[in-house]
């Protein structure tokens, strides 16, 4: 069944991307507290599964972890052109940033990768697929 296949393929593409992007925000959340940012807004980059996407979002660590309390949600900046709506849905929409919450088999994918989740799995494999065990 083709349709099916694509759109599978579509929703590990998506939380794949996804994942990789919240990767690097974790990062910078470590950069940002040692530069005692905490109250202050940081600069995180828009988690959208559009791979080219580079756009900053002014976020604090505090609304930066709001989003982190659930394993399928995402930061993306405001604007349909930042949400996949075929894999997911818009959650929470604020001023400078949203917040996308992915359902389905890509939710499932982007909990098993989720760096904060117990059984957390590696996102990257050595031929670009995404296998959850
Ligand atoms: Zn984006």
């Amino acid at each position: 069944m083709p349709a099916l296949d694509e759109q599978r393929s579509r929703e590990e593409r998506a939380a794949r991307n996804q994942a990789l992007f919240r990767d690097v925000n974790e990062g910078v959340k470590e950069l940002n507290e040692g530069f005692n940012f905490v109250t202050r807004k940081g600069s995180w980059i828009c988690e959208c599964a559009n791979h080219t996407c580079a756009d900053r979002l002014g976020l604090s660590t505090e609304e930066y972890e709001a989003v982190r309390e659930g394993g399928s949600r995402f930061l993306v900046a405001p604007g349909d052109e930042h949400v996949w709506f075929d894999v997911e849905q818009v959650v929470e929409r604020h001023g400078g940033y949203w917040i996308v919450e992915m359902t389905g088999h890509a939710g499932e994918l982007a909990e098993h990768t989720d760096p904060r989740s117990d059984h957390h799995i590696p996102v990257r494999s050595y031929d670009g697929s995404l296998h959850v065990v």
